[in-house]
């Protein structure tokens, strides 16, 4: 093996890290990179021989844990049996057609087929060219454009990333492009107006959707994506009677509601969806991430039958479905994602999230609640964060200069645990995998809240 710091040289000249600034990597200012060497449980090695507690399950993924064996054997297995087809002009592999099956069966909604991609992004592209393919074939040629949400997160790839609601992602990038259209977020705390209730906002947030639809005529208006819980742009689950409120407004108007299950999807909510939990009835559905708990690159999207009808009908007319990766329903992927949803179930870690969940959101309440720098503290499932302000009484944010919600992950980091700075805001944001034990909890609980607890200490001192 090659020694660490020969690791790390050729890593600085030669990767292009995402979501790293570059410089600061480059002149070594923010340090020698992580060597990731191997992981455990909830747990993660490094090279240099420090363990760390992983509360973000590496990007709200590794639900079943790190090291599972059953896993890597499903995926040697295949290789060894055969490392690759494709799927195009229907060929198929056994693993491929016993997920399939069980995607259709367990997905929310009424659905029908899945096409398989790698990646939340590609999926979602996948998701927009179907609104498009859907109402060409439905005779709509103008109901094209696509309705997100601000602090929504969908991908950064071109169209993808145009759908997210977060300008981090478009800056100097020339997205959104266009065709997307972006509505308010659900997030009670910072936007419902003074004594307006959960429900009552929204009504509100509905009915700005329905203004909007009306504005750009729902002639033009192909379909609205949303995650169930708000991820990325902060991990907020939605204020109550939002989803029943949207869900009407789309129905009058003929639109089509894309689910973004990439995080919600496989137990993270404590539901084996977030459409489950919230009672949503999507047309389509993205799922990646949780699928194979990132043991191996795959994702879906999930069609509705509403809209594969439309889509098998005009075969004859049309020909063949001209959409499709070199990747897509990769056979080594579907047998890890088999493995994976063969734990998911056994282990029934959708129960275990909503009940480790419970204790998760109590013991987050006990420990921050009465911290000054504290604005809220929100989740639901093992999705879980706590927001930081200067001023909770007037919800004054901090300078975004002084980077709190960054700096308290750097130090709990240094203390040995990951959590995640979110991209939005001073917020600390958690989505451990979902075989962590209530005791784990307590430790990751304590570990931030020292954490937090030192930042609080520097800033009192400057
Ligand atoms: N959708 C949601 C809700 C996500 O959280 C993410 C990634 O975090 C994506 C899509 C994009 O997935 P990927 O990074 O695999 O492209």
């Amino acid at each position: 093996m090659i020694d660490i710091k020969t690791i790390a040289e050729r890593d600085r000249a030669n990767v292009l890290h995402p979501f790293t600034q570059l410089k600061g990597f480059a002149s070594g200012k923010i340090g020698d990179p992580t060597i990731v060497t191997g992981g455990k449980g909830i747990y993660i090695k490094d090279a240099a021989g420090r363990t760390y507690i992983d509360a973000f399950a590496g990007l709200y993924c590794v639900n079943i844990g790190y090291g599972r064996t059953e896993v890597a054997a499903a995926i040697a297995r295949q290789a060894y049996q055969l490392a690759y087809y494709h799927t195009y002009a229907a060929h198929t592999t056994e693993e491929l057609a016993t997920l399939s099956d069980r995607l259709v069966r367990m997905a929310p909604g009424k659905a029908s087929k899945v096409f398989f991609g790698v990646s939340g992004s590609d999926a979602n592209e996948t998701q927009a060219k179907l609104v498009w393919y859907y109402n060409n074939l439905r005779g709509f040629p103008k109901k094209k454009k696509i309705i997100s949400r601000e602090r929504g997160y969908h991908g950064c790839s071109v169209f993808s990333g145009s759908m997210t609601g977060i300008s981090f992602y478009h800056d100097h990038m020339d997205l959104p492009f266009p065709g997307v259209l972006h509505t308010g977020t659900p997030h009670h705390y910072w936007g419902a107006e003074p004594g307006e209730t959960e429900d009552a906002f929204s009504r509100r947030r509905a009915a700005e959707l329905e203004e909007l639809i009306e504005r750009e005529g729902p002639e033009t208006i192909g379909a609205f994506i949303a995650e169930p819980v708000l991820g990325t742009g902060g991990v907020a689950p939605p204020p109550m009677g939002y989803w029943p409120e949207i869900q009407a407004v789309l129905r009058r108007y003929d639109v089509l509601l894309i689910a973004d299950e990439v995080i919600c999807g496989f137990g993270r909510t404590g539901a084996d969806f977030g459409s489950t939990l919230y009672g949503i009835e999507p047309d389509l559905v993205t799922v990646a991430k949780g699928l194979t708990s990132g043991y191996m690159p795959l994702s879906g999207a999930i069609i509705s039958e509403k809209v594969y009808a439309v889509m098998e009908q005009a075969a004859d007319r049309v020909g063949a479905f001209s959409h499709g990766y070199t990747y897509s329903g990769h056979p080594i992927a579907a047998a890890a994602a088999n493995a994976v949803l063969d734990i998911v179930e056994l282990e029934r870690l959708a129960d275990r999230a909503r009940v480790v969940g419970i204790h998760f959101q109590r013991r987050l309440n006990e420990r921050f609640a009465q911290l000054e720098i504290v604005g809220e503290i929100r989740g639901v499932g093992l999705l879980a964060a706590v927001e930081f302000v200067l001023d909770r009484q007037t919800k004054r944010r901090f300078d975004p200069e002084l980077k709190v919600g960054a700096r308290i992950s750097k130090v709990a980091r240094d203390r040995g645990l990951i959590a995640r700075a979110m991209p939005h805001g001073d917020v600390l944001g958690f989505a451990p995998p979902l075989v962590v034990s209530e005791a784990e909890i307590d430790e990751i609980v304590d570990l931030a809240y020292q954490a937090t607890k030192q930042v609080m200490d520097e800033l009192a001192k400057r």
